[in-house]
């Protein structure tokens, strides 16, 4: 695919792969335009940009996700009815997840097929299913395809009902995961890990809860989650807030009743337009009685355009095809695929700075046909100006949402653009920007997550009682993002120095896989401890740092949290840029050989 498209061409939804990628750059492609008008569109990116960080240059400091004390309450569990009462647990398991997300389920279902039948599952929620026991908001669903995103597919026998997948049909997913491989049984809900300690002697990690568990594990596998602990932006005067408010991944359906209609006399403030608030305005702008959206940086909306399961083409599918699909995915995602030996030869005759120059001209164009769709969409022309994002693609999470746009042709929705300075002071009555105030019933906030962070929650402590935190320290040290020399039998999951992937089940599938394989070969060959060597350690560094250099994103993308709020950071502290198709490679020449890039005993 060359470039981007208003409207697929039918029958594309369920043919594997025609949809994975909806916007691809294409290089040889030269640019359409003068070059003047992408100039001139740049410099408005970079000065939407620098009105953000003229606002805001604390970065991730202007966020909050110590929920403690006044703020502990956006933290609580809404799905439990009480906290069940039950007696510490002191045992050995032999394989421990901390979280019960898809990263714990598919990699749990991997250890099951060779063997493994000690596996402990450690989850802060109620049940399985991370994400999406959380995030029941209403209108939550994937925004990749379902075919693709949706793990263990083969292995369950079962296709989604349509190409975005709901959240119940993801979160039902997960369960029957977890009852397929059995993973219950051991299973320790409303639990959440505090500190997980090397025992050098033993070389077992002992993990303690908030419950008084001791729980001791050969292997621990950190599945807790590249987006699970929420986070609240720091506004002056949230404590003193009189109303009702929550924070989207604990929607609170008691106060708004199951289907909404509570909020037919009700207020409603939402504070943040990311990906979560994209799929909720639009139900809450029909349910409730006002709407006022605070909106700092508006979202790229595109053509969502979903459609139920064909049942023809669900029954012709053949065992495997979901495995078939994924392996075609990362195969036609890989740079250079499809090219003729010419057109190769082409691309490796532009200069580096025409590339670079065609593909911010194509992402330009993309842009503005995102700004022509607003202006298609959205009455008002104030409003339709206000919902244009003036920044690259992917600087932020694109979204994909028919009802979004037209939300805000509803009297009842308020946008309130706060012109990229997002919303300062909050009282008791709801939320006062540039002098004038919002009285609310409810403010939902929509803020987000830490994002990719190992060890929430946790104490990670590894040889001689060193921090993971104080080791990173100088700068994040990993192999794949997966092993950190000195954590023996540690495996991460989610974490940076991983490739960032816009489906991130095929990383985590990635991820799951190889740490199965290397707990599989420790008890084939009779060790109890894996530890990568410090040799491969530097390798991978040295290989996150060289690939890092490739984008400038974090100097140029309007601050999110796909570039750390727009805060300069070490190289080595972000995902791994060479694409993923060479980090499965580069995996699967590692564990041709785990003995040399590993210290066993
Ligand atoms: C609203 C939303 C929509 C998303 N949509 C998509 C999408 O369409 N496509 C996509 O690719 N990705 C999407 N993502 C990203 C999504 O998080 C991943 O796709 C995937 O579900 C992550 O799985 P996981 O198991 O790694 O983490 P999670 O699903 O986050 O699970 C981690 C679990 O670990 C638990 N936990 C953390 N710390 C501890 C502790 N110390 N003790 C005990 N338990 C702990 C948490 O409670 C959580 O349940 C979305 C994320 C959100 C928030």
């Amino acid at each position: 695919m060359s470039e981007t498209q208003e409207k697929a061409p039918s029958g594309r939804h369920q043919n594997p792969n025609t949809q994975a990628v909806r916007v691809a750059f294409n290089p040889l492609r030269p640019t359409e335009k003068p070059q003047e008008f992408y100039d001139g569109i740049k410099q408005k990116f970079a000065e939407a940009r620098d009105v953000r960080i003229s606002y805001r240059p604390d970065g991730r400091a202007q966020y909050t996700s110590d929920l403690t004390g006044e703020l502990a309450k956006y933290e609580v569990d809404p799905w439990v009815e009480t906290i069940e009462e039950r007696a510490a647990i002191n045992d050995t398991v032999e394989c421990l997840f901390i979280g019960g997300g898809f990263s714990a389920l598919l990699t749990a279902a991997r250890l099951r097929e060779k063997g493994v039948e000690s596996i402990r599952i450690v989850e802060r929620g109620g049940d399985v299913g991370g994400t999406w026991y959380w995030n029941r908001y209403p209108g939550a669903a994937c925004d990749v395809s379902a075919y693709d995103y949706l793990p263990l597919l083969d292995e369950l026998n079962h296709v989604p009902k349509s190409f975005f997948a709901k959240g119940p049909e993801i979160f039902a997913h997960c369960q029957a995961i977890a009852h397929k491989y059995n993973l219950y049984e051991l299973a320790v809900f409303q639990t959440t890990v505090t500190s997980t300690v090397w025992d050098e002697k033993a070389k077992l990690w002992r993990v303690s809860t908030d419950r008084g568990d001791t729980l001791s594990a050969r292997f621990v596998i950190c599945a807790n989650g590249t987006l699970s602990k929420p986070k609240l932006s720091k506004i002056d005067g949230m404590e003193t807030f009189k109303g009702h408010s929550f924070h989207t991944s604990r929607f609170d359906y008691a106060y708004c009743g199951a289907d909404l209609s509570n909020l037919k006399d009700k207020v409603v403030g939402i504070i943040g337009t990311g990906a979560s608030a994209v799929q909720i305005i639009p139900r809450l702008g029909r349910a409730a009685k006002e709407l006022y959206v605070f909106q700092r940086t508006p979202s790229a909306i595109d053509i969502r355009d979903d459609i139920p399961t064909d049942p023809d083409w669900a029954a012709s599918l053949k065992p495997g095809w979901q495995k078939e699909r994924i392996r075609k995915h990362v195969e036609t995602t890989a740079p250079g695929f499809g090219l003729t030996e010419a057109q190769k030869l082409d691309l490796a005759a532009l200069p580096r700075e025409e590339k670079i120059r065609r593909q911010e001209n194509q992402n330009i164009e993309h842009q503005m046909r995102i700004h022509a769709r607003v202006d298609a969409i959205v009455k008002d022309k104030a409003t339709a100006e206000a919902l244009k994002p003036w920044y690259m693609h992917r600087c932020k999470r694109p979204c994909y949402d028919d009802e979004y746009l037209p939300a805000f042709n509803l009297p009842n929705v308020h946008l309130v653009d706060t012109n990229g300075k997002g919303v300062t002071q909050i009282n008791e009555k709801g939320v006062m920007f540039e002098g004038r105030e919002y009285p609310v019933d409810v403010l939902i906030y929509a803020t987000g997550f830490e994002v990719q962070v190992t060890g929430i929650y946790n104490d990670i402590r590894g040889e001689n009682g060193l921090s993971l935190n104080d080791k990173y320290a100088e700068g994040m040290r990993t192999v794949f993002g997966i092993h950190s020399s000195g954590y023996p039998n540690l495996f991460i999951m989610g974490g940076y120095q991983a490739s960032f992937q816009f489906n991130l089940t095929f990383m985590l599938q990635t991820q799951g896989q190889h740490i199965a394989e290397c707990i599989k070969y420790v008890r084939d060959s009779n060790y109890v401890a894996i530890d990568a060597s410090p040799e491969t350690e530097e390798w991978w560094v040295q290989e996150v740092i060289r690939h890092r250099g490739k984008t400038n994103r974090n100097a140029e993308c309007t601050p999110g949290y796909y570039n750390f709020e727009g805060e300069s950071n070490r190289r080595q502290d972000g995902n791994y840029n060479g694409g993923m198709l060479q980090y499965c490679n580069q995996m699967a020449d590692v564990q041709k050989d785990l003995q040399k890039h590993f210290r066993f005993c």
